[in-house]
């Protein structure tokens, strides 16, 4: 079996997760009309690579399965909710590749709803406004090993409980001194079914309701009810919220919903050297530790598509993880193996060079005059004497189709340091003084005759000759090994490129108190390098393999042709191969 094959029957495999198998039952049984999943992300930050893994699932298995997806803002804490997160959330899933059902909810459309379903809750006996103090209430639940205590208020007649609950809407009670609990089971083994509060008072504008109210569902109570009322059937969402299962059916029947959804939990997705929290991203936003949400070394969406990676590698990524409730943590380089995979087609080639060294060639006019009598029929070149530049005509891709452009080669070249030493270590296949030749990838074989040495002895000029017969030849009567890249110093273009490092050094950056010292200083080195034009003229945002070096794409916030910004997306291999 090909490689690709066996990693496409891995694949289908891994579609055989315990969710997909819950909800393929569930439609051969015939039991909703339609799979309703949703994606409900709190917009209190940017998404990361965990949302990614989250919304994969839900928007994946409602479209393998003839569904569909909602997205729906779990907005129910305005403090740490701000309308510039949701149009970022927006963007970063219609990006990945997604589309939800219709326009996108939020949990804040459905306050009043909500709030009538609390006062049914107060009718039904079924819920209690609590007059003790937070810590009051925090004791009084009681611990693993002990019961709670019941709240001297937990008997109030249904009258009362509606007066006091309307008074907390109307603004009469402040913060902490009144609150609306659930009445189930103070005793319970679960903490979450001790009378869990599903309202608050938070005298604070909403930036969706404005001040239209003091009181605010918990997360808990709006989370299954906006499930109910928007007839999700499976609301899928991680494993830490497997204790609060219990509450969400108590929710959704004592509302009673004809066809209740229901809640699967699967592991969360955590990956070595990465931090999955919006919480703790946010403070490297805030503390200018990077230079935004949207730094290609963060782990957002939005710094990962700025960083150059692909949506389709990405969901190739999560489709390589699975979905299970076994808590593991997954191996970076297989998220890098995705995207490497996801642009070894879909990338035109270029040459740049990161750490130039100049190469004055010695014999260029004499040898370029021969030119058209000497080349081979493969080589597809012009002229240009006011510039006296050759201009080679080379595919952008090896076996893609992608066009063609020109490449101009001068007296003078860049090549990169690394590819001459004057002390190579043993197999070093570049040029050294006892191995003087190397082609230059797309024209003639270089000679190095002379290397020019600073005060420090480093190596800062090569003189050279080139082989005027070996223009698409091979050289006569010797072989010469390796091929090197290299740009014109008259025509290239000088360029920044960013090389990226992890932008954490441990590989668990989360179980660091403090995360400065999580950081790797090493994660962002600016390079001064030159490239061919064409890579020059490219439009921000497009991606490119440079020849030799690994993948790049012309930066979004600050490329431009006469001062060309490329970011490393990722090394052109590893020695890792997913499993
Ligand atoms: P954070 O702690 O970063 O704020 P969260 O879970 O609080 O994460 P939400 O906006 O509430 O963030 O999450 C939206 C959805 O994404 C939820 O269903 C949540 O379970 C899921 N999700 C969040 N982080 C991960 C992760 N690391 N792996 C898989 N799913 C995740
Ligand atoms: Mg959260």
């Amino acid at each position: 079996m090909s490689e690709h094959s066996s990693n496409n029957a891995q694949k289908d495999e891994q579609k055989n997760d315990f969710i997909r198998n819950i909800i393929r039952d569930d439609v051969k049984a015939q039991k909703y009309p339609q799979i309703v999943t949703r994606f409900p992300p709190e917009p209190n930050g940017y998404l990361h690579l965990g949302h990614v893994k989250s919304i994969c699932l839900n928007f994946g298995v409602a479209e393998e399965f003839g569904g569909v997806c909602n997205l729906r803002f779990d907005d129910t804490n305005p403090t740490a909710e701000k309308q510039d997160y949701i149009d970022n959330i927006k963007n970063d899933v219609k990006w990945l590749g997604f589309e939800w059902a219709g326009e996108a909810h939020h949990a804040s459309g459905y306050f009043d709803q909500l709030y009538a379903w609390a006062v049914q809750l107060i009718e039904q006996g079924d819920a209690y406004v609590d007059l003790q103090s937070p810590e009051q209430i925090k004791e009084n639940r009681g611990s693993f090993n002990e019961a709670g205590t019941p709240s001297p208020h937990r008997d109030a007649s249904v009258e009362e409980n509606l007066t006091l609950f309307n008074d907390m809407k109307e603004g009469k009670f402040a913060e902490g001194k009144a609150v609306l609990r659930a009445k189930i089971d103070m005793a319970s083994p679960n903490m979450n079914m001790r009378d869990p509060v599903i309202y608050r008072v938070m005298h604070q504008e909403h930036h969706q309701t404005g001040d239209k109210w003091c009181i605010y569902p918990m997360y808990d109570f709006a989370h299954p009810l906006s499930d109910a009322l928007e007839g999700i059937t499976h609301s899928l969402c991680t494993l830490e919220f497997e204790d609060h299962r219990p509450f969400y059916d108590w929710a959704v029947e004592k509302i009673g919903f004809d066809v209740p959804p229901h809640q699967y939990e699967f592991s969360r997705l955590n990956v070595d050297h990465t931090m999955t929290s919006k919480r703790k991203l946010k403070q490297l936003v805030d503390e200018n530790i990077v230079s935004g949400w949207d730094d290609p070394r963060m782990p957002t969406i939005a710094g990962m598509r700025r960083r150059g990676y692909t949506p389709e590698g990405l969901r190739d990524f999560c489709e390589r993880v699975g979905v299970t409730k076994v808590d593991s943590v997954v191996d970076f380089r297989l998220l890098e193996f995705s995207i490497r995979q996801s642009l070894e087609t879909t990338t035109a080639r270029g040459m740049a060079v990161l750490k130039p060294l100049k190469v004055t060639i010695t014999n260029f006019a004499e040898a370029v005059s021969s030119w058209e009598a000497q080349k081979a029929d493969s080589v597809n070149a012009r002229w240009d004497d006011d510039a006296q530049t050759l201009w080679l005509t080379q595919p952008n891709h090896p076996n893609v189709d992608m066009g063609e452009r020109e490449i101009p080669f001068t007296e003078t070249l860049y090549i990169d340091q690394g590819d001459y030493e004057i002390e190579p270590p043993a197999g070093y296949k570049r040029l050294s003084p006892e191995k003087p030749e190397i082609r230059l990838r797309n024209t003639y074989v270089l000679a190095v005759t002379e290397y020019i040495l600073d005060e420090s002895g480093n190596v800062v000029e090569l003189k050279a000759t080139i082989d005027p017969a070996t223009l698409g030849n091979n050289p006569e009567g010797r072989k010469v090994k390796g091929v090197i890249h290299w740009v014109s110093a008259s025509q290239g273009v000088p360029a920044t490129v960013r090389m990226y490092e992890q932008l954490f050094s441990v590989e668990d950056p989360s179980s660091v108190a403090d995360v400065h010292q999580a950081l790797n200083p090493n994660s962002l080195t600016e390079l001064d390098a030159v490239v061919e034009p064409s890579l020059a003229n490219a439009a921000a945002g497009t991606r490119f393999q440079f020849e030799r070096e690994g993948y790049f794409i012309a930066d979004t916030a600050d490329h431009s042709s006469d001062k060309p910004v490329f970011n490393q997306i990722v090394s052109l291999r590893d020695s890792y191969k997913p499993a």
